[in-house]
């Protein structure tokens, strides 16, 4: 079995390259849900649904989120009945249709284990995507404004400020009392193969890894764990990881990212464009492994994705 750690964009784009060559019901993402946020009262699960929707071959290529073929009327009443004041975080018409499920089963009392596998039953994955936790973790962000430090939710950054204020702070509320969600840690502590996605290590891997046991359990693993960095160059290639890494004290580079994931990972992924930076890499204690890593479609993503697999592990 294949286990995943995964945020969004990156990360579906990465498992899309993992399908393509290994068995996807031997595949397992573990999806990071610090993100999701409750929305007119729906319960939002960006990342979960970045993967599904990217898994189903049926993402926005448009906006790199939400569904194909969609349209934006419920949106256009919203903002007309709130005078603009609402409707800043979009959601389609079809897109609507998930949350409006997602929210219903989990007012029934289902989990969100198990909407996850009935929307991803739906869609037809082969792949199965287990939330970090049935707990509510809340990434939240504490920005610098004009009236000072100002702690907000993360979509209040990311989608509400378009992600360019600085950061000083990341706090996981509810992080304390989250567990696991169930078979998380089973599936960790039987895989073959672990992979850290490429996605922003601060606020999409970082909740997963701090959510109830799932980062020691992953570092219990970690001559079978293989990451790959998401910045390149010294850059994201999409969203604000690169200035999140050194607003918060990292280096925003491979090396940075090889210090972070050391302890949880024998392997590094890192661009070709990167390659002279491998021995400081393996001197943070991480194997570098040069490849190309942008993932530009879906064969550059299966050719990445064979470079993980293939990875030799370190001891075994
Ligand atoms: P989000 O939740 O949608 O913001 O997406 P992620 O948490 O997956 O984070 C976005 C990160 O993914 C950025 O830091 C990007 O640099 C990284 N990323 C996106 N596409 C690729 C890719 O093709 N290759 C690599 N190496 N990183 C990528
Ligand atoms: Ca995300």
């Amino acid at each position: 079995m294949i286990v995943a750690l995964a945020g969004g964009v990156g990360a579906a784009r990465m498992l899309r390259g993992i399908v393509a060559i290994a068995n996807p019901s031997e595949v397992t993402a573990v999806v990071n849900t610090g993100d999701d946020t409750v929305m007119h009262g729906l319960h939002i699960s960006p990342d979960l649904d970045t993967v599904t929707y990217t898994l189903a071959g049926k993402i926005n290529p448009e906006t790199g989120w939400g569904l194909v073929d969609e349209t934006w009327s419920a949106m256009a009443e919203l903002r007309a009945y709130s005078q603009g004041r609402m409707g800043w975080f979009n959601l389609g018409d079809r897109d609507l249709g998930t949350h409006l499920y997602r929210t219903s089963r989990l007012t029934e009392g289902a989990t969100l284990t198990e909407v996850t596998a009935e929307i991803a039953a739906r869609w037809g994955l082969g792949v199965r995507l287990l939330p970090m936790s049935d707990d509510r973790v809340e990434t939240r962000v504490v920005v610098m404004e004009a009236g000072g430090a100002q702690e907000i939710g993360f979509q209040d950054y990311f989608v509400g400020r378009h992600h360019d204020v600085a950061v000083t702070e990341v706090r996981l509320a509810g992080i304390e009392s989250a567990s696991a969600g169930p078979d998380v840690l089973d599936c960790i502590d039987q895989a073959d193969r672990i992979v850290i996605c490429p996605s922003n290590p601060i606020v999409s891997i970082g909740p997963v890894l701090a959510t109830g046991g799932i980062g020691a359990a992953v570092a219990n693993r970690r001559d079978f764990t293989v990451a790959v960095s998401p910045i390149i160059a010294g850059k994201a290639l999409k969203g604000p990881a690169d200035r999140m890494l050194a607003a918060l004290g990292h280096e925003a580079s491979v090396v940075g990212v090889a210090r972070m994931w050391a302890p949880f990972a024998s392997a590094l992924v890192i661009d070709e464009l990167d390659a002279g930076r491998a021995g400081e890499v393996e001197a943070a204690g991480i194997r570098p492994i040069v490849a190309p890593t942008v993932m530009s479609g879906p064969d550059e993503a299966a050719a990445l994705a064979r470079v993980v697999l293939r990875a030799r592990h370190e001891t075994a």
